[in-house]
């Protein structure tokens, strides 16, 4: 048999391209090698796309149409860390502003991606980009996806803002268009409201509105995820965020994490609205209590079919952005940035390619041998971001906090992920360090344990 590049099979050619993406270096020479490379290697350059500031409006000026049903995932990546565009120079609005008129001028080339699955608009936690992304933006992305694209993330990490210009656009009555053809979700926004899942007056605004609100059916969703969080309070209702005054919101009526909880428990007690089966999940979070060191500042992920809560103890350990400790339900203590953290908490429902792209874990798992998961080159997490709380002691052995010194001095953990009924959700309180019988506080501020004579 003739030994030509025609006898190696299409795995091989993959793995090839694949370690070159691993190497974070381009591929679009792999088109000019021969015929059979430019075969293999067009499918596989325009089925996982990454936009980056910096490339997003040449994608959307020179992107040729009969390539879009080649397209399977597209993610919008906002990172300066991937931006070599001199962004610091200039303030979140202006960067913002350019950004919104780069993402109205993508949106027309969506309805030509026939194929596509995957959509992700995603800040990531390693990133420093603080950008003003108009919501009305935002709003044109989701209404133009085409219906084959069934995994849905938006993720600003709450920098999302509403266009003076567009009185009232909420992007949840976008989301909510989509949201029934949605298998797997996750959204991170800087307001939300009960719109998302249902027709009628707001949530949370009166409180009749509940008797008015009707739920829409989500019967395709495997997995949702919203995330009602911002720096340990909830995001608020829409309309009632203002970036110039920045109100704390606690779990109240004025919350989203409240509207949207309210919404998505009357659809799951409409009969048929989903499947027994789907995860719907809603996070929070509890901040500690600054005058009892015990007390901790806990993410809570609520899981809204079976009404119970996975509440994730968290606390900076050292005075540096990625020195902050999180224990999971599973047993692990990871050390990360405050956002990396948090995802974790979330549970890790969608993964990060080492490009950016993004795509949802369940579908990584089931296509283990699929298209996509042999294109999917897995992450490589930057060690200052996450890493195991053994791996951040080697680094910095002289740093501690106080639950370290209390577990070796008593020679017990005393700290731990919680899953908690259904009677904790409306009022969670923190995760607290357990103190073991003979033993004392120092003080409450201090909590160092001593025993007790
Ligand atoms: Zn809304």
């Amino acid at each position: 048999m003739a030994s030509t590049i025609d006898a190696v099979p299409d795995e091989i050619i993959y793995k090839i391209f694949a370690e070159i993406k691993r190497s974070n270096s381009p591929l679009v020479p792999c088109l000019l090698v021969c015929q059979r490379w430019n075969r293999a290697a067009l499918p596989y350059i325009n089925s996982i796309i990454v936009l980056y500031l910096t490339n997003l409006s040449l994608f959307s000026t020179s992107f040729n149409p009969t390539h879009g049903p080649l397209v399977k995932s597209l993610t919008i990546l906002i990172s300066y860390s991937t931006a070599d565009v001199d962004v610091y120079s200039q303030d979140s609005t202006t960067i913002g502003n350019t950004l919104g008129e780069n993402l109205l001028a993508l949106s027309p080339i969506l309805p030509h991606l026939i194929n596509l699955t995957t959509f992700s608009f995603n800040i990531p936690p390693f990133s420093s980009a603080l950008v003003n992304v108009p919501r009305d933006s935002l709003a044109a992305l989701v209404d133009n996806l085409p219906v084959s694209c069934v995994n849905l993330e938006i993720n600003t990490a709450t920098s999302d803002v509403s266009a003076s210009s567009i009185d009232g656009k909420h992007l949840c009555e976008s989301l909510r268009h989509v949201l029934p053809r949605m298998k797997n979700v996750r959204i991170h926004l800087g307001a939300m409201c009960s719109s998302t899942f249902g027709h009628g007056p707001v949530i949370g605004e009166r409180p009749e509105n509940i008797d008015n609100f009707t739920p829409i059916a989500l019967l395709e969703m495997e997995s949702l995820l919203v995330n009602c969080q911002r720096a340990m309070y909830c995001t608020p209702l829409c309309g009632s965020d203002d970036p110039s005054s920045p109100v704390i919101y606690e779990r109240s009526n004025a919350s989203a994490w409240s509207s949207l909880y309210q919404a998505l428990r009357c659809l799951a007690q409409k009969e048929g609205h989903c499947q027994a089966s789907a995860k719907l999940y809603l996070m929070g979070a509890v901040a500690r209590d600054t005058r009892d060191s015990s007390k901790y500042n806990t993410y809570t992920r609520d899981d809204v079919l079976r009404e119970t809560t996975i509440a994730t103890p968290s606390r900076m350990v050292w005075i540096d952005r990625h020195s902050c400790l999180l224990r999971t339900l599973d047993g692990r203590e990871l050390m990360g940035n405050p956002a990396a953290i948090m995802q974790i908490a979330e549970g890790e429902l969608w993964r990060s390619s080492i490009d950016g792209s993004r795509i949802p874990a369940s579908l990584l798992q089931k296509e283990s041998k699929g298209f996509v998961a042999k294109l999917f080159v897995p992450e490589v997490v930057p060690p200052e971001i996450l890493r195991t709380s053994e791996e951040w002691r080697e680094e910095y052995p002289k740093r501690a906090c106080t639950l370290w010194m209390n577990e070796k001095v008593t020679g017990m953990r005393l700290l731990d992920a919680e899953e908690r009924g259904r009677s904790d959700v409306f009022s969670p309180q923190p995760v607290v360090e357990r103190t073991p019988r003979g033993w004392q506080r120092e003080s409450p501020e201090r909590g160092r344990l001593t025993r007790e004579d």
